[in-house]
């Protein structure tokens, strides 16, 4: 595939910072050149020499001397040498992408960076834009400033439904075709959905007859609740190189440590790298040699051993939500058992709108959730949805937020 219809004239400019790539030229050089190019500070000069971190296995995670250089120095763009290798073994292994050496891995600094950078060097103003919807709002965020016409892609309990992909295709002008398609197939943010193996073969196919790229945002990976095998990624199924890959350790690690990664063909993920380079140089050393020394340690097995449990602990989080729900919203309010993900979507039964419910009223009746609008392309309709989160709360406090919940609606009916 050609890539470069794809870009928006700002990304096309973009051209490699030359400063970066003598740095990227310096790790594989011979010892006897002499380098006076760096703008590093001297390691000599940082204050911290070593580190150690308890894991909550009782192990101890080292940082030797080195590998402290390593957390307080600047590090290449595309991401600390080990760790990018590391993601390309995890991702090979568990995705087995066709055609993989067209590929690349960039880290980003959480997903939401590679998302951002991905969107900037696609979008111009008034463009169409294919989201399925309820959308995540860390890409409406990134999208609505540019003014777009939003095609909303229907999603339901199964996910993003197809012949809703096809009918928004067909009703899209020809002189303004959108570029790529935004999902995220499992656990979707806010409605907990994960699409059907079956419906995503059938969206890729759509996406290949309408040369559509697909941006895949799957930080819940790990947490889908229906049988042990994780879903069949859209990577997975990428025979064309049309899909980029965003993945995350902010749910199944540590969020605070914003660590992502793209995947994707080699030609778009450089010129993420380098909008990458002129905006934070390198993601955080420390963040990422954390998440490369966890993972030397864990091995493939170990991780695969943490995210059974992780997706274990959410699973318990999601029935005491759905206990909690059945006890006090039964005719209050509709939902579907979500199948992936940290979040129960609420639709509110007789109230059309829930935004001044939840946001002049939620203090007052002591429950606060996130109101459906939030999720919607449409700025205007009326919207009567609720996103409940269970991944923070334990089973008792969900109990009384959903009865909390049933009262503050009551109330909204009886206005
Ligand atoms: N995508 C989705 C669907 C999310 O829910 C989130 C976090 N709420 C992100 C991306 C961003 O995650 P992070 O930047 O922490 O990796």
């Amino acid at each position: 595939m050609d890539y470069t219809g794809y870009m928006n004239e700002v990304a096309k400019r973009r051209e490699p910072l030359v400063i970066r790539e003598l740095f990227g030229l310096q790790h594989g050089a011979p010892k006897d050149v002499v380098f006076l190019t760096a703008g590093a500070p001297n390691p000599e000069t940082f204050p911290i020499v070593s580190g150690s971190l308890k894991l909550r296995d009782g192990t101890t995670l080292e940082l030797t001397p080195d590998k402290m250089v390593d957390c307080l120095q600047y590090g290449p763009t595309p991401g600390y040498p080990p760790l990018i290798e590391q993601l390309k073994t995890i991702t090979e292994t568990i995705h087995t992408p066709p055609r993989w050496k067209d590929r690349e891995v960039l880290v980003t600094t959480g997903s939401q960076s590679g998302l951002l950078m991905a969107l900037e060097m696609m979008l111009t103003p008034g463009q169409t834009v294919l989201v399925e919807q309820p959308c995540y709002t860390g890409v409406l965020s990134v999208v609505s400033p540019y003014n777009p016409k939003y095609l909303p892609v229907e999603s339901d309990g199964e996910g993003l439904v197809p012949s809703s992909l096809r009918a928004a295709l067909a009703s899209c002008s020809p002189h303004n075709k959108p570029k790529f398609l935004y999902t995220v197939p499992t656990g979707s943010n806010p409605s907990g959905a994960v699409t059907s193996e079956d419906r995503r073969r059938e969206v890729y196919q759509i996406c290949r007859d309408n040369d559509l790229l697909i941006l895949e945002d799957d930080p819940y990976f790990f947490l889908h609740y229906d049988g042990k095998t994780p879903p069949t990624s859209y990577l997975s199924l990428d025979e064309d190189g049309r899909v980029l890959r965003f993945d995350s350790v902010s749910k199944v690690v540590s969020a605070g440590l914003r660590v992502g990664w793209v995947t994707g063909p080699r030609q778009l993920v450089h010129k993420m790298n380098l909008h990458k380079g002129s905006s934070v140089i390198s993601s955080a050393s420390m963040s990422q040699v954390v998440v490369s020394e966890l993972l030397r340690v864990w091995g493939l097995e170990g991780l695969a051993r943490h995210t059974a449990q992780v997706r274990q602990f959410y699973q318990n989080k999601r029935d005491s939500m759905l206990q909690a729900a059945d006890k006090y919203l039964t005719g209050v309010c509709e939902w579907t058992v979500p199948a992936g993900g940290m979040f129960l979507w609420l639709k509110v039964l007789g109230v059309r709108d829930t935004w001044d419910m939840v946001m002049r009223r939620g203090l007052e009746g002591k429950v606060m959730l996130v109101p459906g609008h939030a999720f919607m392309t449409d700025p205007i309709r009326p919207c009567p949805y609720l996103r409940a989160s269970f991944s923070a709360t334990s089973t008792p406090i969900m109990h009384q937020g959903m009865k909390n919940l049933a009262e503050l609606i009551q109330r909204e009916k009886e206005l």
